[in-house]
């Protein structure tokens, strides 16, 4: 009982490092919006990056033809291929790969990197069926590619950029400074396969917004909520480097980067951010990204071991392996509804090696993965308040302070077609395979916004969005259009 009771004052004591009341997500979300504006107007005096992606031509479903898209996310890549049939047929047709990326090669060379997925790329391309060949405006031999590259890129055109860090654990010594789209098509060619060419290039955000817009005008906001989080909008407020003719583009925020002291940091996050490729850096992200999610739960129960014997007995040997506890195994256990918590039984046996538990320990790691799933969806929903404060600031005015209402009143208000809603696309394996976490999530941006804002949001699930935005982009950029 003595033990019982320590384990349980850790518990309360990491739950009230890690709370998200009202109050601190409306400051999370006010902030967002601010440095949403200072990311915009400044170069570097943001942690958001705020990037134009040059993407001003989106969808309208009157795409045509056969298009290629590779997706390298953090975890796996895609390869896809789409088939388009304009307005009234739609995606006729498509059909993609996923292989996840060894470990090796994430801390390994470019050229290894993109080597590997080269050639994965042209051995899907030859195996591309009869039936993908008609509809072509192109030549029959040229296949036309989107590039989904899911880390910092600073873009110099749709169809070039170069990469600004790696995150999510990738460690590869060169590449930073260099075009990605180089080094792809670089790696395409000395595959000496088909014709492949790299047509544009963007991140998953986008991709993903672009996969959206094709089948509905309203959508201007895409998200990413998988192995890492980020999101893009369409903006109208444009800076000076970010010209556009259309008068809008869409803009990369990068918020993995966002930090505010308002954000609630625990023991656990400052040791996991000492100890990872990027100190420092990418704040936002190692509290909300799929990556992280189970590693942060994986903290708090060793020191629970080390001071409490949370499995009685000495500390077990694998509770101590860092990123050993992945997040779909934590969200299995979140999901344990048996009263004796015998998923979690089984999945502290099969990945710690504890054998055996007692069910007061049991509930204690599951309300440890409450907690921090719970914090990163509520944190991910006061990032996406901030993007509603930024585009839709008539919509705030009167829970707006001064500052912000000043920022804004220049700012053009985001209105498309007539039905008055801004709809956000969502990809990632978090949001889509995690229930609670969405319930979490759709809950905390009721509670931030008032019943008029809630109706006008919708967050739509725009499964595989991201690579299949790029094929439509490639569409959108073809050099046969
Ligand atoms: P990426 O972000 O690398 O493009 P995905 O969008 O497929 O990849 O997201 C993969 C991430 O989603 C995994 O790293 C994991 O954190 C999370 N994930 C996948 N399945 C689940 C699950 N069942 N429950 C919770 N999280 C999951
Ligand atoms: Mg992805």
């Amino acid at each position: 009982a003595q033990t019982r009771n320590q384990a349980l004052g850790l518990l309360y004591e990491f739950q009230h490092a890690a709370a998200t009341p009202l109050h601190a997500l409306r400051q999370i979300a006010e902030h967002m919006a601010i440095e949403m504006h200072a990311g915009l107007m400044t170069e570097g005096k943001s942690n958001l990056l705020m990037l134009p992606t040059f993407v001003e031509n989106l969808p309208d479903g009157s795409e045509e033809g056969l298009f290629y898209a590779l997706d390298l996310g953090g975890t796996n890549f895609r390869v896809l291929r789409c088939l388009l049939g304009g307005k009234e047929g739609r995606v006729l047709k498509q059909e993609y790969e996923e292989v996840p990326i060894p470990k090796s090669l994430m801390l390994g060379t470019s050229e290894e990197l993109f080597d590997f997925i080269a050639k994965r790329l042209v051995d899907f391309v030859n195996r591309e069926g009869e039936e993908y060949r008609i509809k072509n405006k192109r030549p029959q031999q040229v296949r036309e590619l989107g590039l989904t590259f899911s880390f910092p890129v600073k873009q110099l055109s749709v169809k070039s950029g170069v990469l600004i860090q790696w995150t999510k654990g990738f460690k590869i010594a060169d590449g930073v400074g260099a075009d990605v789209v180089t080094l792809l098509q670089s790696a395409i060619n000395r595959q000496h396969g088909p014709k492949i060419d790299v047509v544009v290039l963007v991140n998953d955000t986008v991709g993903t917004l672009a996969g959206g817009r094709y089948w509905n005008d309203d959508v201007m906001v895409g998200m990413i909520l998988g192995t890492g989080t980020n999101a893009c909008y369409v903006e109208r407020d444009l800076p000076s480097h970010a010209p556009s003719k259309k008068g809008e583009m869409v803009i990369n925020m990068e918020w993995g980067g966002f930090w505010s002291s308002h954000l609630p940091r625990t023991y656990a996050d400052e040791q996991l951010d000492n100890e990872s490729v990027n100190p420092g850096q990418a704040g936002y992200e190692k509290m909300i990204g799929g990556m992280y999610l189970g590693e942060i739960v994986r903290r708090v129960l060793l020191r629970m071991a080390r001071e409490a014997s949370l499995f009685g007995g000495p500390v077990p040997a694998k509770l101590r392996e860092p990123f050993i506890l992945i997040t779909p195994e934590m969200s299995k256990m979140h999901a344990d509804e048996s009263g004796d918590l015998r998923v979690v039984a089984k999945i502290l046996r099969d990945v710690f090696g504890v054998q055996k538990t007692e069910l007061p320990a049991r509930r204690i790691v599951h309300d440890v993965c409450d907690i921090v799933t719970m914090r990163s969806a509520r944190l991910a929903a006061a990032g996406i308040v901030g993007i509603l404060k930024k585009i839709m600031p008539d919509a705030f005015d009167s829970g707006t302070s001064g500052s912000l209402k000043t920022l804004h009143r220049n700012s053009m208000v985001a209105k498309r077609g007539d039905s008055g809603k801004i709809v956000l696309a969502m990809d990632g394996g978090l949001y889509e395979h995690y229930t609670q976490y969405r319930i979490y999530m759709q809950a905390a941006v009721n509670e931030l916004l008032s019943e008029a804002q809630a109706k006008r949001l919708v967050i739509q699930l725009s499964k595989d969005g991201s690579g299949i935005g790029a094929t439509i982009l490639a569409a959108c950029h073809s050099q046969y259009r």
